[in-house]
């Protein structure tokens, strides 16, 4: 069977892409080598930048750094993604209204973080702020501090304080999502805990654990039956609240209608001249041969395996795209800001910026010419860009 579009690779930049392919009506493949960076986000959706208005910061890219994959796409058609994909969302995980600035959001490790869409649940420091807040720890959970998360509330006006609960649960030093799934069955454990001590303060605070498969109603009943805003704090990874979208994101693929090849890597391409016309993913005793119209890459960078570092090189392995490794004025190589070139389409571009595959459209991560960690724009730039490829490859290699 021959597809419309062939997403390679199932992160945020994949998975928007694939469902905007499916709402225009396409055939659609994705193939996964695995899990994505989801799992180590903090599941709010960062814009870019921290205290500037993060708009205005993202349409002066377009004059001052062409290459950033914002000024590729433009500001209306990232404001466009952002809200096709809340659209999408909106009854599986959702996300709050954002006013259009940047908010600050409590991290584990007492500090904050600025970020633009907050998913249910998360809530901005500003709004906490002489608030009688308890962190609530528990004592099997080390990766979650709540005495440095309340110190951290009350330097920012909150009267934060914190205690600790032990759980009925046999796993000493369980993680994240042991707890998450230990809440799926075990709320109202919490209930119990906290019903006398809830009453003395305006809110309380989680680590992000609070369930997996039942996330919305537990968030609801919690509030509901202690009479006061729960709130969850990302903790360090693994990141439940990345987790739970992106689960419901491959949910809504798979719902639509897409074919999911999960846990295979693509391994080569059979091209003509400059267009793709089928990839190999590497599936037990014999690879299998998929092809497609259109082919959208989006394995991510470094970290999700879309760019390989070896000593000699660095490497981009399923279409031998060349990968620019910028060079800073120290001499040294912020690895973090390579990847790939592409045009205001984005396909990808050869050395002399010459168009290498007309039917191949790059998203994500994988791009080159910004840098997440610190422009925090690491899930606005997959969104759109997902969104813009998932449009190309709709026009086809015209
Ligand atoms: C520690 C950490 C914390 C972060 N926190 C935040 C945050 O709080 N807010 C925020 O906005 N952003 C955050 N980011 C950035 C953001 O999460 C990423 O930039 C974004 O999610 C990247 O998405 P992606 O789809 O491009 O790539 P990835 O998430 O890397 O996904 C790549 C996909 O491609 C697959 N793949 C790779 N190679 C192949 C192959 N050969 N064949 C088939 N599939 C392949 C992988 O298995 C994976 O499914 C964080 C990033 C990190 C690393």
């Amino acid at each position: 069977m021959k597809y419309d579009v062939v997403v390679i690779g199932a992160g945020l930049a994949g998975m928007t892409a694939a469902l905007k392919s499916l709402i225009e009506g396409r055939r659609v493949v994705v193939i996964a080598a695995g899990e994505n960076t989801l799992y180590y986000a903090s599941g709010s959706l960062d814009l870019y930048g921290g205290k500037e208005n993060p708009w205005a910061a993202v349409k002066r890219l377009e004059s001052e750094r062409p290459d950033h994959p914002y000024a590729l796409i433009g500001t209306a058609l990232i404001e466009e993604s952002f809200r096709f994909l809340m659209g999408e969302l909106e009854t599986v995980c959702p996300y709050q209204e954002n006013s259009g600035e940047n908010v600050w959001v409590p991290t584990s490790l007492g500090g904050f973080r600025p970020s633009y869409l907050l998913p249910n649940g998360q809530f901005p420091a500003v709004s906490l702020k002489k608030k009688k807040v308890l962190v609530v720890g528990f004592s099997s959970y080390r990766d979650f501090n709540s005495r440095l998360v309340a110190s951290g509330m009350v330097s920012r006006g909150c009267e934060a304080r914190a205690i600790d609960l032990d759980l009925h649960y046999d796993k000493i030093n369980c993680n994240s999502i042991d707890l998450a799934y230990y809440f799926d069955d075990h709320w109202p454990d919490l209930i119990k805990s906290l019903q006398e001590t809830a009453k003395d303060v305006d809110c309380l605070a989680f680590p992000a654990v609070l369930g997996l498969n039942n996330f919305l109603d537990i968030h609801q009943n919690l509030q509901d039956a202690l009479g006061r805003p729960v709130i969850e704090i990302p903790t360090l990874p693994p990141s439940v609240p990345g987790i739970r979208l992106s689960r419901a994101m491959l949910a809504r693929i798979q719902q639509q209608g897409a074919e999911v090849i999960k846990g295979f890597p693509v391994i080569s391409t059979r091209v003509s001249d400059d267009i793709c016309l089928g990839v190999y993913i590497d599936t037990p005793g014999h690879p299998r041969y998929v092809e497609g119209d259109s082919f959208i890459l989006a394995t991510g960078g470094i970290l999700g395996g879309g760019i390989v570092v070896s000593e000699k090189s660095v490497d981009e392995k399923v279409f031998g795209v060349p990968v620019e490794v910028p060079v800073n004025e120290n001499q040294e190589y912020p690895y973090a800001r390579c990847g790939l070139k592409a045009n205001k389409r984005l396909q990808p571009l050869d050395k002399d910026r010459k168009v290498l595959y007309r039917n191949v459209f790059c998203a994500g991560r994988i791009l080159g010419g910004y840098d997440p960690d610190l422009e925090h724009d690491g899930a606005g730039a997959a969104i759109a860009t997902g969104y813009k490829a998932a449009l190309e490859a709709g026009r086809g290699d015209s």
